[in-house]
């Protein structure tokens, strides 16, 4: 295996993460290589130095429950509910909106649509 890439500290690219980081996820390794690391720079020491595995490459330390499985599904509903509305757009809200179409782009809403029911301040 060649070089790894190093990431500074704090700036991991998404979908990695230490071996906390995995275990407070419920996931290990799972025989995995170390796939990039992280340092921090550190005064008259060498740098501190993290290593970051793949996520998507890692095990879950325990078969899916029917419990994990349910947390899983919570997660993602957080994640396809608008914070503006607090209503399930039915599917992951762009992070490139952060909020659903409808409080995103109020002025297209269709008149009497079911997700826009309570009105909208106006500015
Ligand atoms: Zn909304």
């Amino acid at each position: 295996m060649g070089a790894l890439p190093v990431y500074r500290w704090r700036l991991a690219p998404d979908g990695y993460a230490t071996r906390r980081q995995l275990r407070a996820l419920g996931l290990r390794p799972g025989g995995q290589d170390v796939a990039a690391q992280l340092e921090r720079p550190r005064r008259r020491r060498g740098p501190l130095v993290a290593y970051l595995y793949r996520i998507d490459r890692a095990k879950p330390v325990r078969p899916m429950t029917a419990a994990r499985w349910a947390a899983l599904a919570r997660a993602n509903a957080a994640r396809r509910t608008c914070p503006k509305c607090r209503r399930d757009a039915g599917y992951v809200i762009p992070p490139s909106l952060g909020m659903c179409p409808a409080c995103a782009f109020p002025d297209n809403a269709p008149e009497g649509a079911s997700w826009n029911s309570s009105p909208h301040t106006a500015r």
